[in-house]
């Protein structure tokens, strides 16, 4: 694809509604000689729900990753919104998009995390209003206002002047969704969000994702071990495979007739 210049592009372009949220273009992402991911083609249509999921090391996480500008591609484009991340400059290398048009795009974006990365020396409330006050200049009081309206939405109305270190793991990670949908993010990526959590705190929170699922029209893209969440939530899972998708389709179709050999031995292992 013709990949405009973006080196002195600081605010990218506005785009046309039914533009895809998200598009991975032969997307390709090695680690020294190990190619985790190759030539990947795929997108998420907006407030659509899609699930990624594959053995470990299959490149799930990297996807993730890319998409938070975390890491860099190797060839390729991801889009966000139709917005390119990346392009080749003048010699023919492939460069990112300059920070500011970089951050414009991440501001789009709300990962939570497998560990959940709260601030431990602010309190809850805080946690949830820090980056809305200072990366995106909204008002105090009307951070406040939403925070306890996303708290509450989460089941934790009651925890807002207490300090992370004293709740539990499920209530933490509650509290870091609450913090991502803080930003108004247009897409939420979710990266093993229960991995971390006792068994017995994972119930809490699949069920407060479940909510927002039902009760939002946010896109979410999703990497989880847990296939009941993974089916109630998805309209689409993609398979994954040494970096590349080996089968997709409907969550009914995939864990009820997968037809890859590769998806019906993952599944027998996982479900
Ligand atoms: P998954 O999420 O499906 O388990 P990952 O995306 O985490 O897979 O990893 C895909 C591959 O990339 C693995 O082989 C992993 O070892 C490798 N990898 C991931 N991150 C790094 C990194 N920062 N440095 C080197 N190799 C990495």
């Amino acid at each position: 694809p013709k990949i405009p210049d973006l080196s002195e592009v600081d605010t990218p372009p506005n785009l046309p509604t039914g533009t895809p949220m998200v598009q991975f273009d032969k997307v390709v992402k090695r680690f020294g000689d190990n190619v985790v991911l190759d030539h990947l083609d795929f997108s998420v249509e907006q407030g659509e729900r899609v699930t990624l999921i594959g053995p470990s090391g299959s490149g799930k996480t990297t996807i993730l990753r890319l998409l938070m500008t975390l890491e860099r591609i190797n060839d390729g484009v991801i889009y966000v919104e139709g917005q390119p991340l990346s392009h080749m400059d003048r010699g023919g290398k492939l460069v990112p998009a300059n920070e500011r048009y970089l951050s414009t795009v991440r501001k789009k974006i709300g990962m939570v995390f497998q560990q959940f990365n709260l601030f431990p020396n602010m309190k809850v409330l805080e946690n949830v209003i820090e980056a809305p006050v200072h990366v995106l200049g909204v008002p105090k009081d009307e951070a406040v206002e939403r925070a306890k309206k996303l708290l509450d939405l989460v089941g934790l109305a009651d925890r807002v002047g207490q300090h992370p270190t004293s709740l539990s793991g499920g209530q933490q990670q509650r509290v870091a969704i609450a913090r991502a949908l803080a930003m108004q993010p247009d897409v939420l990526l979710l990266d093993e969000v229960t991995s971390a959590l006792d068994p017995e705190l994972v119930a809490d929170v699949l069920n407060v994702l479940r909510d927002i699922a039902r009760t939002t029209t946010i896109t979410m893209l999703i990497v989880t071990h847990e296939m009941h969440f993974a089916r109630d939530v998805s309209n689409r899972i993609l398979m994954f495979d040494k970096g590349r998708i080996v089968e997709e389709g409907a969550p009914d179709k995939i864990f009820s007739e997968p037809e890859n050999d590769r998806t019906q031995t993952f599944l027998r292992a996982v479900l």
